[in-house]
């Protein structure tokens, strides 16, 4: 019974985990990052989540 606790617990902070991956870390919300490219050729990852919530990139 103990190990099928044990169990259902990891699934919880497997979805846990998989959350907080699927939202940003900076803004908290969940992300939208694109591909800007510079005119350098450079490519740059902007974040419009960061954008949308007031956090400058
Ligand atoms: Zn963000």
């Amino acid at each position: 019974m103990a190990k099928k606790d044990t169990s259902k617990t990891n699934v919880t902070a497997r979805a846990a985990a998989k959350l907080e991956q699927s939202t940003c870390r900076f803004c908290g919300r969940k992300p939208e990052v694109v591909r800007v490219l510079t005119p350098s050729g450079k490519t740059q990852m902007f974040r419009k989540c960061c954008a949308s919530a007031g956090i400058a990139a």
